[in-house]
């Protein structure tokens, strides 16, 4: 069997470590509960919240992609109703922000268990379930 790739892993939601278990417990349009993660990988075990209070740095992956929305809504406003008034931005900007929450969330969450979590992908891993 191949490596999952980091991206395909990445994308699908998957544990870092085996790129089998899901992080998190329900998938992202439930939207009543897309915060829930597991607390351990259903596959090898792996623990996900890594030290107390990991997931405090994905805030500024949140706020650095609320920040890209902010200027790519921003800018497509512009060009796309030449310059419409400030009510426009300030109403707009903000309900995009809001409807992007559910995505912003797990992905700053996810990319930060990735890059600063310190897990590398063990294809050999021990499957919890065999
Ligand atoms: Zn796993």
């Amino acid at each position: 069997m191949s490596k999952p790739s980091f991206i395909s892993s990445l994308a699908g939601q998957k544990c870092p470590k085996c790129r089998k278990g899901q992080v998190f417990s329900s998938p992202l349009y439930k939207l009543h509960r897309f915060w829930k993660m597991n607390e351990t990988c259903s596959c090898c075990n792996l623990r996900f919240e890594v030290e107390p209070g990991f997931f405090f740095g994905a805030m500024y992956f949140t706020y650095a992609f609320n920040v890209a929305v902010f200027i790519v809504v921003g800018l497509l406003l512009y060009l796309a109703f030449e310059d419409p008034e400030l009510w426009v931005y300030m109403s707009v900007i903000p309900a995009v922000i809001i409807l992007l929450l559910p995505f912003a969330f797990r992905y700053s969450r996810l990319l930060f268990l990735y890059l600063f979590g310190g897990i590398k992908y063990d294809a050999a891993h021990k499957d919890r379930l065999s």
